[in-house]
């Protein structure tokens, strides 16, 4: 059975059953149990969730207009008297069309309805009475004739107020069963019974120091708002709030993660440490690289556990410096684990960290869900024995009863990949130890301060020196045999080329039939003369692996893939890279495939197969063939797709973002920020009185609940 909205009310953090907030939305008047179900499927279940299910938009009803002066498809606002009505069935007893004739001092308004036969009684009513009615809707005029489709209706009441009409009119987000009249009704309903107990969670002086109206106030005026400057400065308000919540939590859990003398304090001599890196690693770091390695130095040795955030575009050389942070922990005597999101990924790092530490005599554990027991049963041995103290692996480091004797350093690969439970999940291997999450996803500015505003950042904004540009073109269907022989050509003088399908994100068999078939045609129809491989997400993970190794060694010249290849994979004469249906895939995404290529001495091109039907698709693919920057592409595209996508708040763990827009609010955000965080510097256990309330509402969330529940 799913739970009653009391049951759902009730088990939320911090629920006070006294507070009529709290109340199910069935104890309000005209809400019973079928409704109360439908308003559900809104998230709203109490009388407090009504308060907040802020409008979609406002529309401006507050100014009426008569007949004449009404432009054809214009949105307007009219007044009169019902002085006919009419319902004709023009096909049979199922389609009806309801007419009624408005008077508007002597000029006709045409109302029609199509299936609201009921409407005719309601009309008629209005009629024998001389019952004024206000309408809103696109008017369409031809000659003197005035008309309106469906409007939206609402006869003048008796007091002269009407919530439809002759007014700023919210329209909220609604569901079918309920309709825009009948929830402004109930939010009214609930502003008028309860909007004054909603809590201040403000302190005074943040209220009066960011010039905010009070809670209550904008409660009202987002739903309705006598003007459009109250609408806004209660979005103002709300918007703020909201942020503030969300930047205070984060400021406890940057707090929580590094709390004084919490972490281990790791003792460095930098001579030692660039000596090592020079006699291991074959080049010359990048400037990037040395400064993040210096970051994460100083976290090492400040005695508090590191949180950082290690963001470079791919191929920007993270890897390396992972590798000096697990040499900083062997160093002293602990050990270090690296966790990938796949197994290909995983085994890679092995690869590289074994060709570079072995030579010294330092092992490397490789940890996957797809070994066998007795393999698995030797790598925990040696981990928890000490004999070993570095690990790579994939979630099979979490899951299969790995264990460490003394691990301080935890690194995590393409942390988008992973939420913050896995991540604390490996941390929970040691006592404390560091955290470093790497990720090629460039990340905007805007989302770092709320995704990850708990984490310190570091960023590789350089490439390895020598890398050539990647000549990005996009192509229609129709260019494909143009395609094909421009890849013939670098063939020929020995490169190799990947060739992306189509991505079929319903289904990983269909992904993988239409790469075997793809990869058919190629071998057949297309490039009979070179090898093709094969690689999608169906292989078993060994078959996998040896057609990425045969790759890697140039036994296969071409490469048709899923996105499988996605990251982190590293073959320099590979120097295309064709890309099906490109507009099906995200920016981020395409970026990251781009990135397969470009990575040795060859002039590189990425291929953009796509016709996109819509302006937004198109400017998408502009984009990528305009820049390289992972950043600005991430930005771009945050901007044409809004931030549902990248947002994640489920992974985040952080509250869901009801009115503020982290695009459009930006400022908000970032005064929000400094004022959260200087709070929590002033009050970190939130005792003081006037940040009472506040901790309340954190407490009702469920992050905050566990941050300062516990404490
Ligand atoms: P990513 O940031 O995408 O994980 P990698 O660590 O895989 O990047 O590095 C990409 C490639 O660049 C690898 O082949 C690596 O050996 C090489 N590389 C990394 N740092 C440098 C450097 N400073 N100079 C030259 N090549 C480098
Ligand atoms: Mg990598």
């Amino acid at each position: 059975m799913s739970e009653t909205s009391q049951e759902i009310a009730e088990n939320r953090p911090g629920y006070r059953p006294s507070e009529p907030l709290n109340e199910s939305l069935q104890y309000l008047k005209g809400v019973g149990p079928q409704l109360a179900q439908v308003l559900a499927k809104l998230n709203l279940n109490t009388v407090g969730d009504l308060l907040r299910h802020y409008p979609r938009r406002w529309e401006d009803r507050s100014h009426f207009v008569h007949v004449e002066e009404v432009q054809g498809g214009e949105y307007a606002t009219l007044c009169g008297t019902v002085i006919a009505v009419v319902t004709k069935f023009p096909k049979g007893p199922k389609f009806s069309i309801t007419e009624a004739l408005l008077d508007d001092n002597g000029s006709a308004l045409r109302l029609t309805w199509f299936n609201q036969p009921y409407l005719e009684r309601t009309f008629k009513a209005f009629a024998a009475t001389r019952r004024k009615v206000i309408v809103y809707g696109q008017a369409k005029r031809s000659g003197w004739s005035v008309e309106m489709q469906t409007p939206d209706w609402e006869e003048v009441s008796e007091e002269g107020d009407t919530l439809s009409a002759n007014r700023i009119v919210p329209v909220y987000p609604a569901t079918e069963g309920v309709s825009q009249k009948r929830l402004r009704r109930l939010v009214h309903e609930a502003i008028e019974s309860c909007s004054h107990l909603v809590e201040e969670m403000l302190p005074a002086e943040i209220i009066l120091r960011h010039k905010l109206v009070s809670a209550p106030t904008a409660i009202r005026n987002i739903h309705y708002p006598e003007t459009f400057a109250y609408k806004d400065a209660a979005q103002r308000r709300l918007v703020f709030e909201e942020f503030f919540l969300l930047q205070t939590l984060l400021a406890l859990r940057r707090r929580a993660n590094s709390a004084e003398a919490q972490g281990i304090r790791f003792r460095i001599d930098p001579e030692k440490l660039n000596a090592d890196i020079r006699e291991i690693v074959p080049f010359e770091l990048t400037e990037a690289q040395k400064r993040s390695i210096r970051e994460i130095t100083a976290d090492l040795e400040s005695g508090r556990s590191m949180n950082r955030l290690l963001q470079g575009d791919v191929g920007s050389g993270k890897t390396m410096v992972a590798l000096a942070a697990m040499l900083m922990a062997v160093e002293n005597g602990y050990q270090a684990a690296l966790m990938a999101p796949t197994e290909i990924l995983a085994q890679q790092h092995a690869i590289v960290l074994r060709r570079l530490l072995e030579p010294i005599g330092m092992a490397v554990e490789l940890s996957l869900g797809s070994q066998t027991k007795k393999e698995k049963e030797a790598v925990r041995e040696r981990l928890l024995g000490g004999q070993s103290f570095l690990a790579v692996g994939t979630h099979a480091l979490i899951q299969e009863g790995v264990e460490f004797a003394k691990l301080g350093l935890v690194i995590i690969d393409e942390q988008h990949r992973f939420g913050v439970l896995q991540r604390q999940a490996l941390a929970k291997k040691g006592k404390r130890p560091h955290i470093l999450v790497m990720t090629a996803t460039p990340i905007p500015r805007t989302l770092t301060l709320t995704l990850y505003g708990d984490l310190d950042i570091s960023i590789l904004d350089e490439l390895p020196p020598g890398r050539k540009p990647i000549a990005t073109h996009w192509k229609t269907p129709d260019k494909h045999s143009q395609v094909y022989a421009a890849a013939q050509r670098l063939l020929s003088e020995g490169r190799q080329v990947y060739i992306v399908c189509s991505l079929i994100e319903e289904s990983e068999k269909l992904q993988a039939k239409s790469a075997v078939q793809l990869s058919e045609h190629i071998a057949t129809d297309i490039f009979p003369q070179y090898r093709v491989g094969l690689l999608h997400g169906q292989m078993k993970s060994a078959d996998k692996d040896a057609v990425m190794a045969c790759f890697k060694k140039h036994e296969i010249d071409i490469l048709v893939s899923t996105t499988v290849i996605e990251v982190g994979i590293d073959v320099p004469n590979a120097s295309v890279i064709m890309i099906e249906d490109a507009d099906r895939f995200g920016l981020a995404q395409l970026h990251q495939l781009r990135g397969r290529v470009g990575r040795g001495e060859h002039a590189s091109f990425c291929i953009l197969i796509a016709d996109p039907k819509t302006d937004v698709g198109r400017a998408r693919l502009e984009v990528m063939t305009q820049t390289r920057d992972g950043f600005k592409i991430a930005e771009e595209d945050l901007k044409l797709r809004g931030p549902g996508d990248f947002y994640g708040t489920r992974q985040s763990g952080m509250p869901e973002l009801l009115i503020g827009d982290i695009l459009r609010d930006i400022d908000i955000l970032t005064e929000t920020r400094a004022a959260a965080f200087a709070l929590v510097e002033g009050d970190p256990e939130m005792t003081k009185p006037e940040n009472r309330a506040l901790r309340r509402a954190i407490e009702r969330t469920k992050t905050g609940f566990d941050l300062i529940g516990v404490s």
